[in-house]
């Protein structure tokens, strides 16, 4: 359990941007957006990172994330986004409370400068993705381990 400022936000002690709410969820645009129309989706479940959220919370999320980032993409003409979900310090989460980002991506209005977000000119998100290998035994014998708590 945590009392995050997501959770102040939901009971609304705090002000956000609210552009959607159920019963189980609410969705803000965040307030440093790394492109226009970068929005967060928030299970009220006080879940800290995603492993802790229940069946009922992480179904609700995935019925809107869909129509959320429709919505988005129509208003801000984004064509491409990146859903993105930090678990952890070490995975770059900030705020203790289970939150998704939907992070709209302008690819034609240019790269930002030096990664400072600049919502006007384009995305502030960067990814470096490095693969590495897997070979066959390392894949039966991690999927094995795996699927025995599934
Ligand atoms: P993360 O690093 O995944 O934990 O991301 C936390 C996000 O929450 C960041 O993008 C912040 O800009 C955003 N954020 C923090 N406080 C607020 C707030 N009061 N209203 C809206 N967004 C917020």
């Amino acid at each position: 359990m945590t009392d995050s400022i997501f959770s102040k936000i939901i009971r609304g002690e705090i002000e956000s941007h609210k552009i959607y709410e159920d019963d189980f969820v609410i969705a803000i645009l965040d307030i440093g957006p790394l492109s226009e129309g970068h929005a967060l989706v928030i299970p009220k479940e006080p879940a800290v990172t995603i492993d802790e959220l229940s069946d009922e919370h992480a179904a609700a999320v995935g019925r809107v994330l869909p129509r959320i980032t429709r919505a988005i993409k129509k208003v801000t003409g984004a064509r491409a986004v990146n859903i993105l979900q930090n678990n952890g310090a070490d995975a770059g989460q900030a705020v203790e409370h289970v939150h998704f980002h939907i992070i709209p991506r302008f690819k034609d209005r240019g790269e930002n400068v030096a990664g400072k977000p600049d919502i006007k000119n384009g995305p502030g998100l960067q990814m470096i993705w490095n693969p590495g290998t897997l070979t066959q035994e390392e894949a039966l014998e991690l999927g094995k381990h795996i699927k025995r708590l599934l």
